[in-house]
């Protein structure tokens, strides 16, 4: 008892990386048996070490039997969520119940099984936000991430705004999460001491056509909940923001920017010190929906690459399972037996990229952002908590992808200096003093649509038994932004889906 609220005592993620980056494997032996060691010196008197057994490893190569011991301490005081965080990270992949392999299936070849209550699949900040909010609720909660960290994906991948829901028609998800999100989210950065900055946004009309759609904008917002809203002349915009060219603007006073990495490191955190359990560099490879519960074969992700010659290592038979994949969810769903294929919406894809201002002095102290366009919310000025700005994102749709290849490999992530001419144009409508050669290519991010060029922009989608017909599965599809405001909210939502299948 004692050791084990020793073991709680590490409670700062940094603590639990620490830890996870302590597996070592050293070397490889001829008989394909190995050298690894686990130290961990964390603030505690344990000194673990995993040494190899004797004898060869199975074929697969993935599965390890060991012998450990354990220096001043013994192994009763790692309690398991410890044994799995700490063979959550090694070079081979990882195998998601190690430690329950060890003891029942060391001699044997065949795939393990494990019963668990919740997997979600995805740690970005949706697949962390949900995850806490079930383990929160006492539930037992494993994340499958096929990147080797969390928040790898479109999470990282983003302008960190904290939206306060103007832009969304009434009644629709995204008005309603972000509205109830950002409150959330404000309060989170508040208790748990995330860097944020309430910074306040102006949406700006540089034509008098474009007043109309300013009206709109308003009233579409207040319709939303943001009753903070207003509009502002040129003149008020110009004593606040003096470089800025704008006939009229709408000032949104509760936008703001977070650091967002912190913040999925403080979910992930939370999550952990509630019992979830989280593995990295394993992918959902395949699943089927089973009379008893919904099986998620898992699996390092090279195996996502069909010439990899790796196969699955282990399969979760789960009575709940989230699709929190972001870019990859419709991927998921193709690959989930017993999923009606016609619940599974189009997929496309919208690239976004970012240019900086390196070497000049920041001109904004605002968000500033121009009237939407097709597919996104224009080329906009955003801050970092630094007070860096940057342009974008702009909007590129890219071809449909072949599910074939590996997902982790798919998206190209730079950016075209090229682009940078149609930023200038777009950027000097509101911001006539860019210096020429000023801005530099940065990074850019890619949104997971469900809706197509041309075509009206579409809701999330949180798909639940009642849309697919699958007990314990919910699907989310098409969290572009304001999923990074909203996700505290979705995690609320899909924590009430979940429960209310299980009536
Ligand atoms: C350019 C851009 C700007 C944005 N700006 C904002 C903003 O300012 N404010 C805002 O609120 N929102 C913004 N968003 C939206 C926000 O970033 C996203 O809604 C949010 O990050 C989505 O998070 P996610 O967890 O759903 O997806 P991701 O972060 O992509 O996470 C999905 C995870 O699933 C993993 N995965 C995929 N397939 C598998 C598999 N088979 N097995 C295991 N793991 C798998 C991936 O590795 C990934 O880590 C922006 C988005 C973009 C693209």
């Amino acid at each position: 008892m004692g050791s084990l609220s020793r073991l709680k005592t590490l409670k700062r993620t940094s603590d639990w990386r620490t830890l996870r980056r302590n597996v070592q494997f050293n070397s490889f032996r001829a008989d394909r048996s190995f050298v690894a060691s686990v130290t961990f010196g964390i603030p505690s008197d344990i000194d673990l070490r995993i040494q190899p057994a004797s004898g060869p490893l199975d074929s697969g190569g993935t599965h390890f039997r060991l012998d450990y011991s354990a220096k001043s301490g013994d192994l009763e005081r790692v309690n398991q969520p410890a044994w799995r965080q700490m063979l959550g990270r090694g070079s081979q992949g990882f195998n998601p119940n190690l430690h329950r392999y060890l003891s029942s299936h060391a001699s044997s070849t065949q795939v393990p099984r494990e019963r668990v209550e919740c997997v979600i699949v995805g740690a970005g900040v949706v697949g962390l936000a949900i995850a806490r909010e079930l383990s929160l609720r006492g539930r037992e909660v494993w994340v499958i991430e096929g990147a080797t960290d969390i928040g790898t994906g479109i999470s990282s991948r983003n302008s960190e705004v904290i939206h306060a829901g103007l832009y969304y028609p009434k009644g629709s998800l995204k008005a309603k999460l972000c509205v109830e999100g950002k409150d959330a989210l404000y309060a989170y950065c508040q208790e748990y001491g995330i860097p944020f900055k309430k910074t306040g946004k102006l949406v700006v009309a540089t034509q008098s056509q474009q007043i109309p759609m300013l009206e709109n904008i308003l009233n579409a917002g207040k319709s939303n909940g943001a009753h903070d809203l207003r509009l502002l002349e040129s003149n008020d915009v110009r004593n606040m923001e003096p470089e800025l060219e704008c006939v009229k603007a709408l000032w949104s006073p509760s936008s703001g920017i977070v650091d967002s990495h912190s913040f999925m490191i403080s979910l992930q955190a939370d999550a952990e010190e509630h019992g979830a359990s989280f593995a990295y560099n394993t992918s959902m490879l395949r699943g089927a929906v089973t009379k008893r519960n919904i099986e998620i074969h898992v699996g390092s992700t090279e195996a996502l690459t069909p010439s990899s010659g790796k196969g699955v290592d282990a399969v979760l038979c789960a009575n709940y399972v989230v699709n929190a994949t972001g870019l990859y969810a419709q991927s998921f769903a193709r690959n989930l037996d017993g999923l009606p294929v016609d619940s599974i919406p189009a997929s496309h894809f919208a690239r976004g990229c970012y240019f900086s201002l390196p070497g000049v002095k920041a001109p904004f102290s605002h968000l500033i952002y121009p009237i939407p366009e097709d597919g996104g919310l224009g080329c906009h000025v955003t801050l970092d908590l630094g007070g860096q700005i940057r342009f974008g994102p702009d909007v590129q749709w890219l071809p449909e992808l072949t599910n074939s290849v590996s997902l982790f490999t798919q998206f190209d992530y730079s950016v075209d200096p090229k682009r940078a001419d149609r930023f200038y144009s777009e950027i000097r409508k509101y911001y006539p003093s860019l210096p020429d050669g000023s801005l530099q290519p940065s990074y850019s991010g890619i949104r997971p649509k469900i809706s197509g060029p041309g075509q009206p922009s579409a809701d999330f989608l949180i798909q639940g038994e009642k849309d697919h017909g699958v007990r314990g599965l919910v699907n989310l599809y098409g969290i572009e932004s304001p999923g990074l405001t909203s996700c505290l909210a979705i995690a609320k939502t899909v924590h009430a889906m979940l429960m209310d299948q299980e009536c």
